[in-house]
């Protein structure tokens, strides 16, 4: 199977460009941030505060994610038989989500799920500790970042485009925070693997990111 590791900070364009290549070459996308979202979005429907590891551990038994594809390769996210790809994408769940992301009962939980993924298809997987934790034998591992101005202007006009009520001086404050939880926490920290081919796309278009990482895989043989 061909692995993809796209790792990187929030609004880097991963999960736009992830998704469009899947497309492209008919691999799954697999975005691992839906997952710590679902968590995040269950423990705050249970009224569980994020940072008590203890109570969100013991939420565990309790959550059921399963993924699926609808047929123009889009992910659905399921939490306990529910469709909640639409709710996990509110604004206030990303908090939820990096909050939950740092108790590594909750990514080894995750951690499973994610690898028998990748073991029964050819996937790009979009998230932080892809390329470090989840997959280190992927054929190729990219760390994408762009520039925190750029990365909190797509995340707005993204939020703006789903009806949510956001202004960017805001989305900018919390991505910087959220980033920085990300990139410095103990577990799993969000930072580039070894062997991972650092991408700059801030004055990239999501063709021209695609084709860079196609030309990647065409290097390493992974593409004709
Ligand atoms: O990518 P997205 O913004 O949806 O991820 C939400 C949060 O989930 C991130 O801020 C991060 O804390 C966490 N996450 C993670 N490891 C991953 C994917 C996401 O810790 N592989």
């Amino acid at each position: 199977m061909i692995n993809i590791a796209i790792d990187g900070p929030s609004g880097a364009g991963k999960s736009t460009v992830a998704r469009a290549l899947a497309k492209k070459l008919r691999f799954v996308y697999v975005d691992t941030g839906a997952m710590y979202r679902a968590i995040g979005l269950f423990v705050r429907r249970h009224g569980v505060s994020p940072d008590d590891a203890e109570a969100v551990c013991a939420q565990l038994p309790e959550i059921e994610i399963r993924l699926s594809y609808s047929e123009d390769g889009e992910q659905l996210v399921f939490l306990c038989g529910e469709d909640v790809s639409r709710a996990i994408r509110e604004n206030e769940i990303s908090m939820y989500a990096s909050v939950v992301s740092r108790i590594p009962e909750v990514r080894s939980f995750l951690l499973q799920m994610q690898r028998d993924l990748a073991e029964k298809n050819n996937v790009i997987m979009d998230g932080r500790d892809i390329g470090t934790v989840i997959l280190p034998h992927a054929q190729l591992k990219i760390f994408m970042t762009a520039s925190a101005e750029a990365r909190a202007r797509r995340r707005t006009r993204e939020l703006l485009e789903k009806g949510q009520d956001v202004d960017y001086e805001t989305i900018l404050a919390e991505i910087n925070e959220r980033d920085e939880a990300d990139r410095t926490r103990a577990v799993a920290p969000a930072v580039p693997a070894q062997d991972a081919v650092l991408m700059d796309n801030s004055a990239m278009s999501v063709e021209e990111n695609v084709a860079a990482i196609e030309a990647l895989m065409r290097d390493r043989g992974l593409l004709l």
